[in-house]
């Protein structure tokens, strides 16, 4: 009798779950169309990797029916999920090759994180605010993320102990580059920054190191990001 009423349920729980990932891909595939390559993004990598990303599973549950619309979304602790468009432009800009070690300040979701791991499972990220580091921590660890590789601590230091770094992206807006996180991109390697006033519009900066180690900067478009904090906050302007 109650093999009767309970397996039908889990039949129809199964279905249920098989039917709501293919509603998501589905979401997934229209938001890389409308909002990433509808502006330029064009990097296959960036592309196929967004496709990939359960972007649902990096808010909580009464935000995952925007978790695919056009704009960033609050994650608590007066942080945000960045907007797609602006994830996939940051790891474009990147121009990550498989196996490239990259650093991403600013773990926030973990999805920007889980987005550059599509394209090199060498990541590493820094969360300053220590319950969104717990939660991306599981989040990441559930989808398979190496162990060690996100940290709890201000990364306007960087990670020294596993530089350099052949990429950096700085998901929170500072009104100058880190002196540490420069230190540790290597010759020849890229970093993007938001850089500018806190709680205005800011500009996406994109840094290169040249293999003589001269650094040159691009300004990329307007932008507005959560502002660095941390060590930022000490630093001499
Ligand atoms: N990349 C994130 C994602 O995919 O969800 C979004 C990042 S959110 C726009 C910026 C994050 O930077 C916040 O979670 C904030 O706590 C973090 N942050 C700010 N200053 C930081 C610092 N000095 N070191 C590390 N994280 C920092």
């Amino acid at each position: 009798m109650c093999v009767r009423i309970i397996a039908p349920f889990l039949l129809c729980c199964a279905l249920n779950a098989a039917d709501q990932s293919v509603a998501r891909a589905a979401e997934r595939k229209r938001m890389v169309e409308e909002q990433v390559r509808s502006r330029g993004v064009t990097n296959q990598a960036v592309l196929e990797g967004m496709r990939r990303v359960p972007r649902h599973r990096f808010v909580e549950t009464d935000m995952q029916g925007q978790a695919y619309e056009d704009h960033p979304l609050p994650i608590g602790y007066g942080q945000t999920i960045s907007q797609p468009y602006i994830v996939a432009l940051m790891t474009e800009l990147l121009d990550l090759k498989p196996g490239e070690k990259a650093l991403e300040v600013g773990t926030g979701s973990g999805y920007q994180a889980a987005v550059l791991a599509e394209i090199t499972t060498n990541i590493y990220t820094i969360e300053i605010v220590g319950p969104l580091y717990e939660k991306a921590l599981k989040r990441l660890r559930e989808m398979g993320f190496p162990e060690g590789r996100v940290r709890h601590g201000d990364g306007y230091f960087g990670w020294e102990e596993q530089a350099p770094f052949d990429a950096i992206i700085v998901t929170a807006a500072a009104d100058h580059i880190p002196p540490p996180l420069l230190k540790q991109l290597r010759p020849g390697g890229r970093m993007v920054i938001p850089i500018g006033p806190v709680h205005a519009t800011q500009r996406l900066v994109m840094v290169q190191k040249d293999p003589d180690s001269k650094v040159k900067t691009r300004s990329v478009l307007p932008v507005r990001f959560v502002p660095l904090t941390g060590g930022v906050d000490r630093s001499a302007r």
